[in-house]
């Protein structure tokens, strides 16, 4: 049955930020509920394996992620299932409503939600989604082995899933829309010892084609040359960049033009006691370090505010 609960701090999203947060706010004696609507932990579960996160040479994902959450309950956090569908500022409190009908009241918000990926738009990818196309690859790579794979995309997350995937499959094409790659030095240059895998640039994917069963192959067009093709593949990883998970935060007026949450170097909001930290927020840079020192940052400033207000 729906219920109201109470609590000094609701965290929004068990990611590593989230996850932070709620270590640094129950350690500081607050009551502390973290909702997210999976398992904790975030992209880490999406992550093959991190290697630069300090103090780890290479970490899976989710061993992280159970660390993480590990660490953060250990002080009280609690952690409880519901996609949050509205936030609501009632001054002193502010009052977050779940899919499930729950309603928390807090003293303060922090919102963690992160980041999705983008879809590609294509005819074929929703489809075939779950029968070749997938945005996973640490979850749907084992499906491939010894198979033709397509990666989409030349950032970070393209190189370095299109890496792993290389581990399980025959062979991996990573379809890159521009002339170069936009992800970090290191790992292009062990992309370039992987004979595995193999960089076509300047194409873009206009659709996914299958049978009954499953994903067969790509439609191809060359953005230098006009040249339309086709590419037989068994599956394809979609990797060309995120969103940010803020539809349920668009009334209160604390996103930028492009749905990213605004905050100072406090993590703080346009609205007192509501916080935004990691991936969500405006930021240079999209980190599991990065959303980790936010949500610390976030942990010790919610204490202040909760403070101030007795
Ligand atoms: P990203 O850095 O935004 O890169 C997106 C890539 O997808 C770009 O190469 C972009 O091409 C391409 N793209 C966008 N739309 C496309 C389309 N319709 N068709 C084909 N290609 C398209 O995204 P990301 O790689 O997911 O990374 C997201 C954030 O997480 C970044 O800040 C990244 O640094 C971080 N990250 C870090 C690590 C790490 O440190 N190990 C790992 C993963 C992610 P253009 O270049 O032509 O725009």
């Amino acid at each position: 049955m729906a219920e109201e609960k109470h609590y000094d701090v609701v965290v929004i999203g068990a990611g590593p930020g989230g996850l932070t947060t709620a270590m640094y706010a129950s350690r500081a004696n607050l009551s502390v509920v973290m909702l997210d609507r999976g398992i904790y932990g975030g992209n880490l579960n999406n992550t093959a394996t991190i290697e630069n996160y300090t103090g780890f040479k290479s970490v899976k994902g989710p061993d992280l992620a159970k660390d993480m959450y590990e660490g953060a309950t250990q002080f009280g956090a609690e952690y409880a299932y519901g996609t949050v569908t509205k936030v609501e500022d009632q001054g002193a409190t502010k009052k977050i409503t779940t899919d499930m009908g729950d309603t928390y009241i807090a003293k303060a918000v922090v919102i963690a939600t992160g980041s999705g990926q983008r879809h590609l738009d294509v005819p074929g990818e929703d489809e075939f989604a779950g029968r070749g196309v997938s945005y996973c690859a640490v979850c749907d790579g084992a499906f491939f082995k010894g198979l033709n794979l397509a990666v989409v995309g030349g950032g970070d997350s393209a190189v370095e899933e299109g890496l792993y995937l290389t581990q399980l499959a025959k062979k991996v094409t990573v379809l890159v829309r521009g002339d170069h790659l936009r992800a970090q030095p290191m790992l292009q240059d062990e992309a370039a010892q992987n004979d595995k895998l193999e960089f076509v640039y300047n194409t873009s994917v206009t659709e996914i084609t299958g049978d009954d069963v499953k994903v067969r192959g790509v439609k191809t067009h060359n953005n230098q040359t006009g040249e339309d093709g086709e590419m037989p593949v068994d599956g394809i990883f979609i990797y060309v960049g995120s969103y940010p998970m803020t539809a349920p935060f668009a009334n209160l007026g604390i996103l930028d033009d492009q749905g990213w949450v605004k905050t100072d170097n406090e993590m703080k909001t346009s609205i007192p006691g509501i916080f935004a930290i990691g991936d969500v927020r405006e930021t240079p840079l999209r980190q599991i370090a990065t959303a980790v020192g936010d949500g610390a940052i976030a942990g010790q400033q919610v204490y202040k505010y909760i403070s101030s207000l007795n």
